[in-house]
């Protein structure tokens, strides 16, 4: 469990002023979506998740694949990295040079960062969550994924998800979100919002891509609005209370 020293660490990482609350009055109410305890967000689940057989197996496709012009330009493809049976997935949009090299989605600063943001709703992709991209092998110079790209690559994706079945995706960064929804609306407009993904309808929420958040720390803020958002949606999840849909 984190405690307060922890967190507050984690949020001084992201830029991000750490709200004290004040002594309870009689008039004033916080919402748990608000409160700056932090319990853990997630335990890893009991249930079998992913099949080590059918994991290894979409592994080996994943790193063999020619289906689309990628596989060309790529050092080695990039799977995803965490615990294939965790409650929340990290899904971003393609993996940087950096990735590329290593084989791991969200390394160097912006992974450093989104590290940061994730540890301060009590998540790690050591222990509690699973990271992946929608595209498996990097665009040249970090281009935007084309259409005929994503449409080649997806159905993997969609095999990871349905095999660690999480609780909660979070979409980071507006490629990502667009292509996992399907649509062309703005991130502004995405955000603060519970979305469907899949046959199983996961609960879908979006925020910022760590790159992004590194070129625009104002926008930290934001983000962690959206942590506490998705968080909350965990929360009403896993406690049998129907999500409303919207941040309060
Ligand atoms: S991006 Fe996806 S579909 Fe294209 S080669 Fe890489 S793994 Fe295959």
């Amino acid at each position: 469990m984190m405690d307060r020293a922890q967190r507050a660490a984690y949020l001084e990482a992201l830029g991000i002023d750490v709200w004290v609350p004040r002594a309870p009055s009689s008039t004033a109410t916080v919402r748990p979506t608000e409160s700056a305890d932090v319990t853990p967000a997630c335990a890893i689940s009991a249930s079998p998740g992913a099949s080590d057989g059918h994991w290894d197996a979409l592994r080996a496709e994943v790193l063999g694949c020619t289906r689309c012009g990628l596989h060309a330009g790529r050092t080695q493809g990039v799977f995803g990295v965490g615990n294939p049976r965790a409650e929340w997935m990290v899904i971003g949009e393609a993996p940087g040079a950096e990735e590329d090299r290593r084989g791991e989605p969200f390394v160097g600063r912006a992974g450093q960062l989104l590290d940061a943001m994730l540890r301060a709703i009590g998540l790690s992709r050591a222990e509690n969550v699973y990271i992946a991209n929608v595209l498996k092998s990097r665009p040249p110079n970090n281009r935007d994924p084309r259409p005929e790209e994503v449409a080649a690559c997806l159905p993997y994706l969609r095999r990871q998800i349905d095999l660690v079945r999480p609780r909660v995706l979070l979409a980071v960064g507006r490629i990502a979100a667009q292509n996992l929804l399907g649509t062309d609306e703005s991130l502004t407009r995405l955000r603060g919002r519970v979305h469907r993904f899949g046959e199983l309808n996961t609960p879908l929420v979006v925020t910022y891509h760590p790159a992004y958040l590194l070129r625009n720390p104002a926008d930290k803020r934001k983000a962690w609005e959206d942590l506490k958002f998705a968080r909350s949606v965990f929360r009403q999840l896993t406690a049998g209370v129907p999500e409303d849909g919207h941040r309060s």
